[in-house]
């Protein structure tokens, strides 16, 4: 059975159709792509799973429903976002942004377990515990955001464009504490614009255009499409 399952979902800003009903599933422990161009929807399918704006639509997650929720209680469902530009709180110090992370959890002797479990994860980032998260660094800053996201104990991580504006050796190393968070069995669902680089790292991918998806199904079958490889993969 599907972790996630979503039918029909729409997202609009007034007058403007982001996502016009689109259709998705995300597997238990499944790494999930979902590419497109700029202004696709992809960052508005992510918004909408949260209940972060007005959508409608079915989504099914872990078998109850999630739609019309508050984000809160999506979040403590399971869900667990990493937004586009990781939005950390730049004055706080790092420890104190993963602390935010576990707001949804009362058993604070887990969190601090869990605290060490991200350390271990990020090795930076327990160098730099008492840093201000406003000092780190573009990738740290995106290592923080993924690690501040785990400490909620998601079943399903989103990611929003883990890879933007990061040299090379950066998204490398995000990249691999991806596969290392997959591994431990966590859900993710990737919205990245860097088409190859989410085709080599998920399962399944679905693309999306104008609101919509337009194709979907196994990551190695997407990256050899030749409508994938002319529009996305600049081959
Ligand atoms: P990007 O990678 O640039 O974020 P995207 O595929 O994630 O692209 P969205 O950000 O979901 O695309 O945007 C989809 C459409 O919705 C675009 O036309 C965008 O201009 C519009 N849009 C996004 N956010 C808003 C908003 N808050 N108000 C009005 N229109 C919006």
């Amino acid at each position: 059975m599907s972790l996630l399952r979503v039918k029909g979902l729409k997202v609009h800003y007034g007058g403007i159709q982001a996502v016009r009903g689109i259709d998705f599933e995300v597997g238990e422990g499944e790494l999930v792509c979902l590419i497109g161009a700029n202004g696709a929807g992809k960052s508005s399918t992510l918004k909408g799973l949260m209940g972060m704006v007005q959508c409608s639509g079915q989504v099914t997650f872990g078998g109850t429903r999630l739609s019309n929720l508050a984000t809160h209680a999506i979040a403590a469902r399971g869900l667990s976002l990493v937004p586009e530009g990781r939005g950390i709180f730049g004055r706080l110090t790092v420890a104190e942004n993963l602390d935010i992370g576990a707001y949804t959890r009362r058993e604070r002797a887990y969190v601090r377990a869990d605290l060490e479990r991200m350390y271990g994860l990020f090795p930076r980032l327990a160098e730099r515990r008492s840093q201000l998260a406003g000092t780190l660094s573009g990738g740290e800053q995106q290592m923080l955001a993924m690690a501040r996201a785990m400490m909620a104990r998601p079943r399903l991580l989103l990611l929003d464009e883990p890879s933007m504006g990061l040299a090379p050796l950066m998204v490398q190393k995000i990249y691999q504490t991806v596969a290392d968070i997959a591994s431990e069995g966590v859900a993710i669902l990737l919205v990245e614009q860097n088409a190859h680089l989410a085709l080599h790292t998920s399962q399944r991918g679905y693309v999306m255009e104008s609101g919509s998806i337009v194709l979907s199904g196994p990551s190695q079958a997407l990256a050899n499409d030749p409508g994938v490889k002319a529009a996305y993969l600049g081959e």
